[in-house]
C-alpha cells in the first residue's frame, strides 16, 4: 500500500488544515519535551511567528536511561492541547504504548512512533486502526524497506495517512549522534507515494549542523522537517545540545523561504 504502484501521485496528508506532501514545505518544530505549561506555550507562539506550522512535543519520552526525565504523560497532553488553543498549531506527540495511545488519542492530531519503536508491530496496528494521521520515524538501524514495511503494518489495518521521518541512522561515524541518510529521500520518493520529511536534530545530536542539513533536505525533495526548539536550550531536560533557540529557529526559517513554498 505505501508502493508507488497503489498511488503514482504523491499522498498529501492532512493533519487538521495542514496538507503534507503537497507544494508547500512543512515545518514542524518544539521542544523535546514538554516541560510545563509556560515553555510549550512559550514555544508554540515563537514557532508560530517564525513560519511553522505544526508545534512538536514529547510528552512520552523513550529515553537511553532510565534515570533520564521520562515525560509528563498526559499533563503534558493538557499543554500542549492547549498551546494548540492559543495558536492554532496542530500538535504532534510521540506514542510508545498502547495505553499512551489511548491517552493521546484524545489530545494529538498526529500520532509520532519514535525511532526505537518502529519495529514495534503491536503498537503499529493497533494505531492503524485509528485515523489519526502517524509520523513515522525510521528505525535506528533500521533498512528503507524494513522502514516502508513499518509503514505497510499501519496502512493494512486501515490508516492510510502516514508521513516518513528520516532521522538519522547508526553508523561508524561518531561526530554525530546518527548519520543523516539524505539519499533516503529520493529513495522513498522513487519507491514510495508517502510524503517525507526530515529530522536535522537527532540525526546529527548537534545544533550548529541543523542549519545546513535542513537546507540540504529542501534541496532532495522533502516535504518538510521537523526541528527541535527550546527558550533556553542549556537548560533543557532532554536533547538541549541539538535544539533551537527561537532566534536561530528563525533565522532558519528565513534563509529557507526562498528555496520552498513555506507556509
Ligand atoms: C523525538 O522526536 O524526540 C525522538 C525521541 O526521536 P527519535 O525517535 O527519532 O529518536
Ligand atoms: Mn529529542
Amino acid at each position: 500500500l505505501a508502493n508507488k504502484k497503489f498511488n503514482m501521485n504523491s499522498s498529501i496528508i492532512k493533519v487538521r488544515d495542514v496538507e503534507i506532501g503537497g507544494n508547500k514545505f512543512v515545518i514542524m518544530a518544539g521542544p523535546c519535551a514538554i516541560e510545563n505549561e509556560k515553555q510549550i506555550i512559550e514555544t508554540a507562539h515563537a514557532i508560530k511567528k517564525s513560519g511553522a506550522s505544526i508545534l512538536r512535543g514529547g510528552a512520552y519520552k523513550p529515553r537511553t536511561s532510565p534515570y533520564s526525565f521520562q515525560g509528563l504523560e498526559e499533563e503534558g497532553l493538557k499543554y500542549m492541547a492547549k498551546a494548540r488553543e492559543e495558536t492554532g498549531l496542530p500538535i504532534v506527540c510521540e506514542v510508545t504504548s498502547l495505553k499512551s495511545v489511548e491517552t493521546a488519542y484524545k489530545y494529538v492530531d498526529m500520532f509520532q512512533i519514535g525511532a526505537r519503536n518502529m519495529q514495534n508491530f503491536y503498537l503499529l496496528k493497533e494505531i492503524g486502526k485509528t485515523n489519526t494521521p502517524v509520523l513515522l520515524k525510521r528505525g535506528l538501524s533500521a533498512t528503507i524497506d524494513e522502514w516502508l514495511n513499518a509503514a505497510e503494518y499501519i496502512m493494512s489495518e486501515g490508516n492510510k495517512n502516514v508521513v516518513l521521518c528520516e532521522r538519522g541512522i547508526r553508523t561508524f561515524e561518531t561526530a554525530t549522534r546518527n548519520t543523516l541518510d539524505i539519499s533516503a529521500i529520493p529513495i522513498i520518493k522513487h519507491k514510495s507515494h508517502l510524503p517525507i520529511i526530515v529530522d536535522p536534530c537527532h540525526a546529527t545530536g548537534k545544533r550548529a549542523y541543523v542549519n545546513p542539513l535542513s537546507k540540504a533536505s529542501v534541496a532532495v525533495g522533502a516535504d518538510g522537517i521537523m526541528v527541535e526548539v527550546h527558550p533556553n536550550p542549556a537548560v533543557a531536560l532532554s536533547d538541549g545540545p541539538q535544539s533551537l533557540p527561537p532566534d536561530e529557529f528563525e533565522l532558519l526559517c528565513n534563509e529557507l523561504r526562498p528555496f520552498s513554498n513555506l507556509v
